[in-house]
Formats: structure tokens, C-alpha cells, sequence
């Protein structure tokens, strides 16, 4: 149904990456691994991307086998190991694609400009880059695949992604949008009404925002 729309119109098509293109669970055990062995607790040698369900590392570390008691204790610590590295650019390259997304990116490509608008800040883009070129994205190198990086990190994602909308207006039609965060993907309709607004189902930040009437919600994009 996408492609069909984007061969007939072109114009753009906004892919978010973190939980909508990339799954980012790998690069969350990794650091979990790192965090048990400079802490001394052996039993996160065994943390494995399925540990996670969402983003609570008490969960992983329970999943993974430790004792709540021990997960609760070890929270703190882990949490703030887990802060200095998820958000850099070294750690980013170790996300793997969401089922089928890359497929589905190339054939994208082939009908209309692909646009990553992703809430990573600009310290993340050369990790960005290599980690979509590893995975067999198309990679952004000219006017046809753009890469729109979040100005500083302390900008809000919320606000960034509104300003982002002045910068997508301007390269052209939004013709599509695919993003796992129901507060965004509710935006991009209200500020695109001719695009189709996908949501991915995958996880979110947890804010209890439902997603707007009428918008599909897929798991992957096997489907689309
Ligand atoms: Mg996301």
C-alpha cells in the first residue's frame, strides 16, 4: 500500500531509526556484558538482546538469570554505565535492522527521497552511517537519502522532531512516515495530512500517549 502510494507520488518518505528501523537491543546487552565485567558480577557475562523487553535494565538483568534482589541493587550503577555509553556514536554500530526493513528502505528508494529523521544527535552520525551501511541500508550520501541528526543532544526529541517538520517541508511532499513513538507519528500526521503515517510497533519511551485514530500499527515490515 506504501509503495504503491510513493510510486505513484514520490515525494518523501521519513523513516525514525531507533525501535522503527533498527532494533537497538543488541547494543543494550553489549553494555550490559561491559557493565558485569568491570562490576564484577560474572552472571551478565550471559546477557543476551532477548533479556530485554523494553528499556528497564532490571528486567534484562532478571531475564538473563541474576536474582531481583541483586538486579534492584545493581540498578543504579548499571543505569548510569548504560547512559555514558548508549547515546554515542561507537556503541550505536552495533543495532541490526527490524524484519524486513531493509528490503523495504531499497524499495523506497527506488520510488521517492528517503529521509532518516532520527533523534540520535550529530556526535552519532558517523556510527549512524557505518551501521547502515553494515546492515544493507541505503546509505545517505546525496540528495536522494538525507540523514537529519538531532542539532544537541539536549534538545528534546519532542521539540526536535516538530522543528525537523519546517526542514522536511522544505526538501519537498511528505508522501509517507514511519516512527515508534505514538507522540511523533500523531505529529507527523497532524503536520502532514496527505502522508501516510505508519506507527511501528515495536517499544517506545513509555509516556502514555495513545496513538491517533486511524493510524495502522505494524509489528515489522514484513507486511508493508
Ligand atoms: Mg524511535
Amino acid at each position: 500500500m506504501v509503495l504503491d502510494r510513493l510510486r505513484s507520488k514520490g515525494g518523501l518518505c521519513l523513516f525514525d531509526l531507533d525501535s522503527t528501523l533498527l532494533d537497538n537491543r543488541p547494543r543494550q546487552a553489549l553494555i550490559l556484558r561491559e557493565f558485569g565485567e568491570q562490576f564484577g558480577e560474572p552472571g551478565l557475562a550471559q546477557v543476551e538482546p532477548r533479556h530485554f523487553e523494553g528499556w528497564s535494565l532490571v528486567v534484562a538483568m532478571r531475564n538473563a538469570g541474576l536474582p531481583e534482589a541483586r538486579a534492584l541493587a545493581l540498578e543504579p550503577e548499571a543505569r548510569a554505565f548504560w547512559h555514558d555509553r548508549f547515546f554515542t556514536s561507537d556503541y550505536c554500530r552495533h543495532d541490526v535492522p527490524i524484519q524486513g526493513a531493509v528490503e523495504f528502505v531499497h524499495s523506497v528508494a527506488e520510488a521517492a527521497t528517503v529521509v532518516y529523521l532520527t533523534g540520535r544527535h550529530s556526535e552519532m552520525g558517523p556510527g549512524t552511517v557505518d551501521c547502515l551501511s553494515s546492515s544493507g541500508f541505503p546509505i545517505p550520501t546525496d540528495e536522494r537519502v538525507r540523514l537529519l541528526l538531532k542539532p544537541e543532544q539536549s534538545l528534546h526529541d519532542d521539540l526536535w522532531k516538530e522543528q525537523a517538520c519546517a526542514v522536511v517541508r522544505a526538501l519537498g511532499p511528505v508522501s509517507a512516515a514511519f516512527d515508534n513513538e505514538p507522540a511523533h507519528i500523531n505529529r507527523y500526521r497532524e503536520r502532514f495530512p496527505e502522508a501516510l503515517c505508519v506507527h511501528l510497533d515495536t517499544d517506545h519511551s513509555g509516556r502514555p500517549i495513545p496513538l491517533a485514530p486511524g493510524i495502522p500499527s505494524v509489528p515489522n515490515f514484513l507486511l508493508t
